[in-house]
């Protein structure tokens, strides 16, 4: 299959290592020197829409991306004819219907709207090492980009110099760090959302982020994530920092208060320890007993002053995907986030992540149905965020197609990633003063790069639209991981523009399923799209007659 082969000769993208669904490899590396899709694409963005070469080439898909049930087997459905979707007063004409006038500013949320430049949103980045190092990048691209961006869980638990007073947070530094790099360069579009998992719960999270930060945070709160079931894991190298999480409270695995582990850590055999969260809701037998304790939550935390609030729920079965949509629905919530098996930002187990939970498309097809089914009994269905192996613009354009009209957003996890990580490796090579504040990995620019420039504002190409929007004396404090997610998000979002121009729809609340069909029959059956030549083959039929 094509979009999942390691390389493309069309597009000069080669993946380092084997690819997943999405594109990305299944081993993304933070000091990777490129050169998939998304490693260029944050360099030269909208460039990577095209093959390479133009005037020397011609290039042709192999069209061999319908196999199996999967997003790729999933195909987009062109018009040839018409325009929907433009603002009111623009007549339809072949001047006003041309891909850059595709709207895809959008909004979600209850009583309370939020705003996006874009329509996505990173996955959650909470306390994973990962996350930690590279939050400058991603936090100030996303808000530069003005789409909403996500604090994971136990940020607060494993952050060594917060202050937790008889089991509630007094303070936290890298909580407070998070929330303020995000609100430095936000300008009314995205938001800055927190996360409370089981442990953030018992701390007191929600309560300390309020207090310091008012309703400007949106809460989330969280069931579950596609890459595993049990809650989120860390891994952490000294006996000290394992004691202390031990001590915080966490499950942490071996468990570094036994003599034996103490011995074999010393001596070697034990190299890291792992930190677990807590499964919620484990003393609870039934779906009305979750309702209950659910709602109940849900006051409480509007009655602390939130007014938005969001749930995200993992790849679990059919009765926990209804559960989520139900109540989310019912508490008047302002996203659920629907997250299918895959990818992982942390150390999510691997074969957890292979073999556990319901695969992206399939939930997502049946999270389509569920809502509809309350939309008939004629409930407002709460705003619902699809993600899983979601990378590249046509991903956003199936994914919010597929859960049309309940899809607002697509969450995109590691694809947000890489150019944090490419973004500060170039910034540690050209300036190397800022290499550890960075936390670059290179010594020198690989070809991947040099062929681009030799210095930001040749190798980027968004670096003079960055400069434009924070002004020239800014720019020394934004991260080349920035400038390099705001040249991915660009590429993302004239994609997708030329996608929704080619299905003739000019803004997203136009966006339906009959914007697609499929590729086989499998496909069909489990999503309810209808396969690609039986779409209007009656009217073809018709015109054939007439
Ligand atoms: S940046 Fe990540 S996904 Fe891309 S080639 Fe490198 S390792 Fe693979």
């Amino acid at each position: 299959m094509i979009q999942w082969s390691k390389t493309n000769d069309a597009l000069g993208t080669v993946n380092r290592g084997e690819p997943a669904e999405s594109g990305l490899c299944t081993l993304c590396r933070a000091d990777c020197q490129g050169r998939c899709e998304t490693f260029l694409s944050s360099m030269a963005g909208r460039k990577m829409l095209y093959p390479k070469d133009f005037g020397m080439t011609t290039a042709g898909s192999k069209n061999t991306t319908h196999i199996g049930v999967s997003y790729n087997s999933v195909r987009i459905n062109g018009g040839n004819y018409g325009c929907v979707g433009l603002p009111e007063g623009v007549k339809a004409s072949v001047d006003s219907c041309v891909f850059p006038n595709v709207d895809i500013e959008t909004e979600f949320g209850g009583e309370y709207k939020t705003k996006s430049t874009l329509p996505f949103l990173t996955g959650a980045l909470g306390s994973t090492m990962i996350a930690a190092k590279y939050w400058d990048s991603l936090s100030i691209g996303s808000a530069l980009v003005g789409f909403p961006i996500v604090i994971g869980e136990n940020v607060v638990g494993v952050d060594p110099n917060s202050v937790i007073e008889n089991g509630k947070v007094k303070s936290s530094p890298e909580l407070d760090r998070r929330i303020e790099g995000y609100l430095r360069y936000y300008d009314g579009k995205g938001a800055i959302i927190v996360q409370m998992n089981v442990e953030d719960t018992s701390n007191g999270v929600a309560e300390y982020v309020i207090n310091k930060f008012g309703d400007k945070v949106v809460l989330e709160l969280k069931w579950g994530q596609g890459a595993k079931c049990i809650g989120g894991e860390i891994q952490v190298d000294s006996l000290e920092r394992a004691m202390f999480l031990k001590e915080r409270g966490y499950i942490v695995d071996p468990d570094p208060t036994k003599p034996e582990v103490q011995e074999s850590f010393k001596n070697g055999s034990i190299k890291s320890f792992a930190r677990h969260s807590r499964l919620g809701y484990s003393d609870l037998s039934t779906a009305e007993q979750v309702r209950e304790q659910f709602m109940s939550a849900v006051d409480t935390y509007r009655s602390l002053g939130y007014k938005r609030i969001t749930l995200k729920t993992g790849s679990y079965g059919m009765e926990g995907l209804a559960m989520a949509i139900k109540l989310a629905t019912d508490a008047k919530l302002d996203l659920l986030t629907i997250d299918g098996s895959g990818g992982g930002t942390g150390m999510s187990p691997w074969n957890m992540m292979e073999s556990w939970g319901v695969p992206s498309i399939l939930l997502h097809a049946k999270a389509y149905e569920y809502a509809s089914i309350l939309a008939a009994k004629g409930q407002k269905v709460v705003d619902l965020a699809f993600a899983g192996g979601l990378a590249r613009e046509d991903h956003i354009f199936k994914a919010l197609a597929l859960g049309a009209p309940y899809v607002k957003m697509v969450c995109m996890g590691r694809g947000l990633m890489v150019p944090a990580f490419l973004g500060s490796n170039i910034e540690g090579v050209l300036n190397p003063l800022r290499k550890s504040e960075v936390n670059g990995n290179w010594d020198k620019l690989p070809q991947s790069v040099a062929q681009f420039g030799k210095n930001a504002e040749e190798i980027f190409i968004g670096y003079y639209d960055v400069q434009k929007k924070v002004g020239s004396n800014e720019m020394k404090n934004i991260p080349y991981g920035a400038i390099a997610l705001w040249t991915l998000a660009d590429k993302l979002a004239a994609g997708l523009q030329q996608l929704m121009a080619g299905a003739r729809k000019f803004s997203l609340s136009e966006l339906s399923r009959e914007d697609l069909y499929v590729g086989n029959r499998e496909t069909e059956k489990e999503t309810g799209i209808p396969f690609v030549t039986d779409v209007k083959d009656e009217v073809a039929k018709r015109i054939l007659t007439s």
